[in-house]
């Protein structure tokens, strides 16, 4: 059987004969750089798929927006817990706010929670004097 020699890391290979074109070799490392390129060939040649890919992407982050400042508050976490680093990281005024914002509920929970928890008292209320018989 021919023998090719792998794009990626240069080996020689046996290719398999279900595919054709073979090109990478069935190392995890060469067969995800032969997805990196192949994702790569099908961006530049494919204005669909390109579109589609970053109106998925928007589409996810604009759902999780959440994620994106999760992500940002850890990394700056780490940065700040840091052995050593600690004592002089605490009184930065930026970091603080920031430790706030992750620890207390938005503004919008807090004004609602009254009100619901008020509702179900006023509406046994109602009900209780008004029931029939
Ligand atoms: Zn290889």
């Amino acid at each position: 059987m021919t023998k090719l020699s792998c794009a990626h890391c240069g080996i020689h290979f046996t290719p398999a004969p279900q595919v054709p074109n073979q090109a990478y070799c069935s190392k995890p490392v060469c067969q995800k750089e032969r997805r990196r390129q192949w994702q790569k060939s099908k961006l530049q040649s494919d204005p669909d798929y390109r579109d589609n890919q970053s109106r998925a992407q928007k589409a996810w982050t604009d759902r999780n927006p959440e994620y994106w400042r999760h992500h940002r508050l850890n990394r700056t976490d780490y940065g700040n817990s840091l052995p050593g680093e600690q004592a002089s990281d605490a009184l930065e005024p930026g970091s603080q706010s920031v430790k706030l914002d992750s620890l207390n509920p938005p503004q919008i929970l807090r004004d609602e929670s009254p009100r619901i928890s008020w509702r179900p008292v006023g509406l046994s209320c109602d009900l209780g004097l008004d029931l029939p018989g």
